[in-house]
């Protein structure tokens, strides 16, 4: 059986009516637009007899009316939030196709011995509370409650208060978290969010590692002072000494061996940024990725100890603060496989790749086999209003995806 284009490209549609003010998607957790999307996937599901629950971490989970939710399920599924404004298809696809996954076992008439089970994870972009990947390492445990109690949005509300102040029960925090053995597989469809597929012409990419990520926060603090009246001998200027920082990351990045390794200073925040003030304090971000966990780990060493003596150098003072950590994941062989032998049977051509963007897909791969598969993005774009894919070939990842996970339930 095949997905179907109409339906896909329905859902995406339905779902990106709701969103915020502004260029693109505006969708963060929890918020009225998020409930609404939620809300949209749920009547879908309850269409063809499926129930929702949602767990006290404030994920959506699925299944049919009368399975046993005890039992190990195939689950598949993604996100619903979205970085401000974002693209239309990161994260959307992916419950899209999970649901149509539904749909065409639903219309297969198959019974299926183990259950199929759709998740939708909360604040995978993190772009409310901070950090990523929340709602699911609050699942499988890696976050707790009281972590989540720290975690507050802009207007200082608690992701656990947002959650609470939507009707989440919290208070069977420890019992909803998945343990090994508690899910039988799980699987990702996710827009590729870079040019790989684009630029070779290939429907679908099989994921054979996430990238691990650890971020930094930096701050270079030296003295403000007078533009004019101040020596160049004398100055203690933050943000000269970032502008040497951003440039020795980006060639040490650049420099890595391997050739997957990346670095981004994404954010830098100058004090008192006024043009007749020396800079007294400036912040900067630092994002590392690479699919290789020791080089992951070496270079983040070499990066911060660069960072410390520039400060030395110049006779400032640096504070250091590690804000993500994430290692490297190597998905399963079992749930790659299905996928591989999917694309075969379905005669679709497919590349196997890595992931250089993080998904909820790592954090599961801790407690379950766990297989990826991407969709090309057109241009190459995401977590932007340009970001584009076919409602063709998110169609047929999904029936890659429908043909790996009925074989696995049946
Ligand atoms: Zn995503």
């Amino acid at each position: 059986m095949q997905a179907s284009v109409d339906r896909i490209r329905r859902d995406i549609d339905r779902i990106n009516q709701y969103t915020g003010p502004g260029l693109g998607i505006n969708r963060l957790s929890f918020t009225p637009e998020h409930q609404g999307a939620v809300d949209y996937v749920r009547k879908q599901l309850e269409a063809i007899d499926y129930e929702m629950r949602v767990t006290a971490h404030g994920n959506y989970r699925f299944r049919r009316k009368g399975d046993d939710w005890s039992q190990p399920a195939v689950t598949s599924g993604s996100h619903l939030d979205a970085v401000p404004e974002g693209g239309r298809f990161d994260g959307v696809a992916g419950v899209v196709a999970a649901v149509e996954v539904a749909r065409l076992l639903a219309e297969s008439g198959d019974k299926p011995s183990v259950p199929y089970e759709i998740i939708v994870f909360s604040e995978e972009e993190g772009s409310r509370f901070g950090g990523v990947l929340t709602g699911s390492k609050a699942m499988i445990g890696s976050l707790t409650k009281k972590d989540l109690v720290q975690m507050q949005d802009q207007t200082g509300i608690s992701y656990i208060e947002a959650i609470e102040n939507i009707g989440v029960n919290t208070s069977d925090w420890d019992k909803a978290v998945i343990h090994p053995g508690d899910i039988n597989a799980y699987f990702e469809l996710h827009i590729e969010q870079s040019l790989v597929l684009e630029t070779k012409g290939i429907p679908v990419g099989i994921v054979t590692d996430i990238t691990g990520i650890r971020i930094y926060r930096i701050t270079y603090q030296g003295v403000p002072n007078h533009a004019g009246a101040t020596p160049m001998p004398l100055r203690e200027d933050s943000l000269a000494a970032a502008a040497e920082a951003i440039q020795a990351i980006e060639s040490l990045a650049q420099g890595a061996s391997g050739g997957t390794m990346v670095g981004t200073v994404g954010i830098i925040e100058n004090e008192p940024n006024v043009s007749n003030v020396i800079p007294g304090r400036t912040h900067f971000s630092l994002d590392l990725r690479d699919i290789d966990r020791e080089c992951l780990v070496n270079m983040s060493e070499t990066i911060i100890s660069q960072v410390k003596d520039i400060a030395t150098r110049r006779g400032i003072n640096c504070t250091i603060k590690m804000t993500a950590d994430a290692p490297p994941v190597s998905l399963s062989n079992r749930a790659r496989q299905a996928l591989l032998d999917a694309t075969k049977e379905l005669g679709i051509k497919a590349l196997e790749m890595p992931s250089g963007a993080g998904h909820d897909a790592q954090e599961m791969a801790r407690v379950t086999d766990v297989g990826m598969i991407f969709v090309p993005s057109i241009g190459g774009r995401s977590h932007c209003p340009e970001e584009e894919s076919r409602f063709t070939d998110i169609a047929h990842g999904t029936s890659v995806l429908y043909s790996a996970i009925r074989k696995l339930c049946l």
